[in-house]
């Protein structure tokens, strides 16, 4: 039984049919890396999962059950948490304003007049510690690193203890320490069988990380396997839509 699916799911641009009839499924306590060249849809995707994007056609189920995601607010209520490709966190802000406030999709600092400060720090706090991070809650998020601030923006998505969470090619600011403490985060979250979607270029992450794997092309989607069934150049050719010539034979 599948925790998440995605199913016929069309979305087109002025000019561009960004998904064409695409499919996803997502088991619990699994991480999908969902491939793809530049431009074949898979950031479309995620952000029509999680209502940023409206779909022209599709259906997404929970559980068995259809959902309707209409906005971020929608997908965080059942259980759905995205840490995005660009970053969106508020820099003139503190971390525990970007981790706590920032669950609220329409980021309204109205709530910093009523809400509970010393809650709000000590929920911060025991995030970070959760995902073994030790930034001050009160430190003003730009003076942090950018892989510090991405990484803000996954204990944000961590806490929301949601269901499901996709990371839109999270490690591109990451250092390798930072990978690291992602991938223990990514395991723990398996364990607790939260289903994962992994966005990546990175050959050697997927192969660590990934149980199954989804390669879209040009909008369309191409087919799923269990990662350990392929090799690096079975997944680029089936990206790129052809077999890879050997230019050394
Ligand atoms: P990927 O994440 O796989 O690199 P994207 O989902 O970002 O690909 O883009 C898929 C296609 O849709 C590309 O041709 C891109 O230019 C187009 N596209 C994505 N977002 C928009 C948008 N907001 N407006 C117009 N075209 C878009
Ligand atoms: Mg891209
Ligand atoms: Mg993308």
């Amino acid at each position: 039984e599948y925790k998440l699916e995605l199913k016929g799911i069309c979305k087109s641009f002025p000019g561009v049919k960004a998904l064409d009839n695409v499919q996803l499924s997502l088991r619990p306590g699994t991480v999908h890396a969902l491939m793809g060249e530049n431009g074949a849809g898979k950031s479309t995707l995620m952000k029509c999962l999680f209502g940023i994007y409206k779909m022209d056609a599709g259906e997404v189920y929970l559980d068995g059950q259809k959902i309707e995601v209409n906005n971020p607010d929608e997908a965080m209520k059942y259980g759905i948490a995205m840490v995005h490709q660009e970053l969106q966190p508020v820099p003139a802000r503190s971390v525990a304003e970007n981790l706590y406030l920032g669950r609220f999709p329409t980021k309204n600092y109205g709530l910093l007049k009523v809400i509970d400060h010393k809650k709000m720090y000590a929920e911060t706090e025991k995030w970070l510690k959760e995902v073994k991070m030790d930034f001050d809650p009160k430190a003003q998020l730009g003076t942090l690193s950018i892989g510090q601030m991405q990484s803000v923006e996954i204990a944000k998505a961590v806490s929301q203890q949601a269901k499901v969470v996709i990371f839109d090619e999270p490690t591109s600011s990451l250092s390798d320490n930072e990978v690291e403490a992602l991938f223990r985060i990514m395991n723990d979250l398996r364990d607790k069988g939260v289903a994962m979607v992994y966005i990546s270029h990175k050959m050697d992450e997927i192969k660590r990380i990934a149980d199954d794997i989804t390669i879209m092309r040009d909008g369309t989607y191409v087919g799923t396997w269990p990662a350990s069934e392929l090799t690096t150049d079975q997944i680029i050719a089936k990206m790129v839509g052809r077999e890879l010539t050997n230019v050394y034979p």
